[in-house]
């Protein structure tokens, strides 16, 4: 059985950008009068305590969704890399970004914070931190959104975080609006599509715990597009120094081309990859470094969204002069 448990990450840097893109593109599919059907294929549990044992063990939110919310933390923005740079590629040394305290949230990060007020009604009114106790995961972010002609389709796995997600659901009261099962999330995506509305948005957000996940999510998600083109795929991928995880994104960026379909890659790095010494001489790892969105037809507003949401992740999340982002588009 899996050990990943996403309690343990709730809230860190690569939530920030998952759930803030997520957020975005739930916004604009919505607004359409067809129905939507929204797949979670790896749903995890729905929602997280930031003050549970999970989290308080981890403080992987700190350097997360409370970082992101310090009004004190605002340091400037730095380029990535330039060997990650590409044609197409905005980064935050072309954005020119820099913010200063106090500087307004962009609107996709707005959007983020009004989500997370929404749940947190004493921080909503305080503002304070430390009454940020509730954090949405992908299936409540999704929830959010739909109006009464829309699904929500979730599938999870783990046996403990099914249950905390079948019970999290059922206190919502949506009744069959959202369904909820233990099943392979890559497996039963085909059986979905395409949709009865001919409109969908699949989030493909794997634990990558086991090797075979980065094979598995690219050729899901060429067997997805094979059978309905126009629907919106998402997959977050991890950023950190192995063949699998490097060949994804390029990968994904290879089918959607063949297909004759537009992608959009983000990519947020907050620290760097190196492993290095504490004072003790012992090695340390530095944790997830960066990760990536890629959207296999994004919505033609979600580029500018994050051209003004990126920069800001950097400029609040970034943790040394290695911190960045990429925003790559093509098709
Ligand atoms: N999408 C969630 C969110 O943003 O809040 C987080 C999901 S977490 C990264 C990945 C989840 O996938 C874990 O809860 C894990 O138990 C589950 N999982 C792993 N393999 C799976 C599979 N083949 N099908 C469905 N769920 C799976």
């Amino acid at each position: 059985m899996f050990s990943y448990r996403h309690a343990f990450h709730a809230g860190n840097h690569a939530d920030v950008l998952k759930h803030t893109t997520l957020i975005a593109l739930m916004k604009y599919l919505t607004q359409k009068d067809t129905a939507l059907t929204v797949i979670d294929t790896h749903a995890g549990a729905g929602l997280y305590r930031l003050d549970g044992d999970y989290t308080e063990t981890s403080g992987e939110a700190q350097e997360g969704v409370f970082r992101l919310f310090s009004a004190s933390n605002v340091p400037a923005a730095h380029a990535v890399p330039a060997s990650t740079a590409s044609k197409k590629v905005a980064t935050s040394k072309a954005a020119g970004a820099a913010i200063t305290a106090g500087e307004a949230l962009a609107p996709a990060l707005q959007d983020y914070a009004d989500l997370l007020r929404g749940l947190n009604p004493q921080f909503a009114t305080s503002g304070d931190l430390a009454h940020l106790k509730i954090y949405p995961g992908s299936p409540f972010i999704e929830q959010q959104f739909l109006s009464g002609r829309d699904k929500l389709k979730l599938f999870e796995l783990h046996p403990t975080d099914f249950k905390s997600l079948t019970g999290n659901i059922a206190q919502l009261g949506v009744g069959r609006q959202v369904t909820v099962a233990c099943e392979d999330g890559f497996e039963v995506l085909k059986t979905f599509l395409p949709p009865p509305a001919r409109r969908a948005m699949v989030l493909c957000d794997p634990s990558y715990e086991i090797k075979s996940d980065y094979a598995r999510v690219a050729a899901c998600m060429g067997d997805a597009v094979k059978r309905f083109a126009t629907g919106t795929y998402v997959v977050w991928y991890p950023i950190i120094p192995r063949p699998e995880a490097h060949d994804l994104p390029r990968k994904l960026k290879t089918l959607a081309t063949k297909a004759g379909r537009s992608w959009l890659n983000a990519t947020l790095t907050v620290k760097s990859s190196k492993l290095t010494t504490d004072e003790a001489g012992d090695v340390k790892r530095p944790g997830l470094p960066a990760s990536g969105m890629f959207v296999i037809n994004p919505p033609h507003t979600l580029k500018a969204e994050l051209q003004a949401a990126l920069p800001q992740m950097v400029a609040r999340l970034g943790q040394d002069r290695n911190a960045g982002f990429t925003l790559d588009h093509g098709g």
